[in-house]
């Protein structure tokens, strides 16, 4: 058998562009490379619509677990390049079937054939008959049984101009678009579940997600300060070359906290976050803010909270959970690999000095009347000044 494979790479929505696709298609490669790095036998070419890696055998199993981390990926195949010779193709399938065969009295197959050379001399539905019928012959005593629609194996063999790649393991991607194709933005990590999972969905959109935690260390020790880290290592294996910006808490916290109305704290925590946000965002050509909010899940996430938060920055805030369930966000979650850091118990900077009552609908001059009581331009450029940046593929 060859010691060589060819793996085939679909894209996801970047068959839907139109002119600005060669951008689109250079980002994926990009990406691809950079988690492939430190192969060197790797070939690479782009024919239109696909990409094609030429990779040493022993390298399919490994390259896999890394194609399934890059966003912009709709699916995968590793397979076998050969010549289109129908005797050839079904020898391989009779091998590769043969094998699941052994542990079953009966299997459902077909054939699918995809020509993107259209002069190849036999269609698509033919070339699936030719092979599909060779390997009936040899395997129907067996078990073998044609079953296009209730297939639970599936041949599928790729007719290029140059050659053919004959597979049986499609694999899903992560789909969406290539990181870099949209821009940086800014996320606001907390140590909870939700903040990790809009990053990632953010990442699948095409953005590099740089992330901003606010730490309050003196109340909380450094547990949530560790438990970020290890969630922006997490994400940051989905996109690399993200930045952590640490921002010390504590002082805004406790002014907020002594002189400000007990009902409004959160509301009052959470417009500081972002307006310091916001200058980070600016600082590193950022367009966009993003947060793990979803409406109604707590109670300042209220449209009314919600509007009073992003009201203070004319960043745009984007909300990837907005309309999703506990339930759906935790399943992400755990689906990313995040969840397991996430649920480590640390109480999140909001959640100490927690109000008995917070608001729910806060209205804005009763707000700004509480920020009149504390000097917070002057604590905000002190916050600033002592933040910590980490670049989160040091770590
Ligand atoms: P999460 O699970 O992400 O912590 P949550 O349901 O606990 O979310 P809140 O505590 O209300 O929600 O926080 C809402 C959002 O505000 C978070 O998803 C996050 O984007 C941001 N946020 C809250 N606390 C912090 C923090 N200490 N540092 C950075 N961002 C924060
Ligand atoms: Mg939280």
């Amino acid at each position: 058998m060859t010691e060589r494979r060819t793996v085939l790479i679909r894209y996801d929505e970047i068959g839907l562009k139109g002119r600005n696709r060669k951008f689109f298609e250079k980002c994926l490669l990009r990406n691809i490379r950079r988690v492939l790095s430190g192969t060197d036998d790797i070939q690479y070419s782009s024919p239109r619509g696909r990409i094609f890696l030429d990779i040493p055998s022993s390298f399919a199993a490994e390259c896999s677990i890394r194609l399934k981390a890059v966003p912009g990926i709709a699916s995968f195949s590793i397979g076998i390049s050969m010549s289109s010779d129908f005797d050839a193709i079904a020898a391989l399938g009779v091998q590769w079937i043969e094998a699941r065969l052994e542990s079953a009295d009966s299997l459902k197959f077909c054939v699918k054939t995809r020509r993107s050379e259209k002069s190849f001399p036999k269609t698509s539905p033919e070339v699936n008959f030719e092979v599909g019928s060779r390997i009936m012959k040899q395997l129907s005593p067996q078990g073998l049984t044609v079953n296009i629609t209730e297939a639970e194996y599936v041949l599928e063999i790729e007719i290029g101009r140059s050659e053919t790649v004959v597979f049986d393991n499609r694999q899903q991607g992560l789909c969406g678009l290539p990181v870099g194709s949209s821009g940086n933005v800014l996320c606001l990590l907390s140590g909870g579940i939700d903040s990790p999972v809009s990053a990632f969905m953010m990442a699948c959109r095409g953005c590099r997600v740089h992330f901003v935690f606010f730490d309050n260390q003196p109340f909380l020790g450094r547990g949530g300060y560790d438990k970020v880290l290890r969630l922006a290592k997490k994400i940051n294996h989905f996109q690399a070359k993200a930045t952590l910006y640490v921002v010390p808490f504590e002082e805004m916290q406790g002014a907020i906290r002594d002189h400000c109305n007990e009902e409004n704290r959160i509301i009052l925590y959470r417009r500081m976050m972002y307006r310091l946000a916001a200058e980070i965002a600016e600082r590193k050509g950022c367009l966009a803010l993003v947060n793990g909010e979803s409406l109604g899940q707590v109670a300042s996430q209220t449209l009314e909270n919600l509007a009073a938060v992003s009201c203070v920055t004319s960043l745009s805030v984007l909300r990837p959970l907005i309309g999703m369930n506990k339930e759906s966000i935790i399943n992400k979650a755990k689906e990313i690999g995040t969840y397991e850091v996430s649920i480590e118990p640390q109480p999140d900077c909001c959640s100490v000095f927690m109000p008995k009552n917070p608001v729910t609908r806060s209205k804005i001059p009763f707000l700004e009347r509480d920020e009149g009581k504390i000097p917070w331009q002057e604590l905000s450029d002190n916050a600033l000044e002592r933040m910590e940046i980490i670049k989160v593929d040091d770590l």
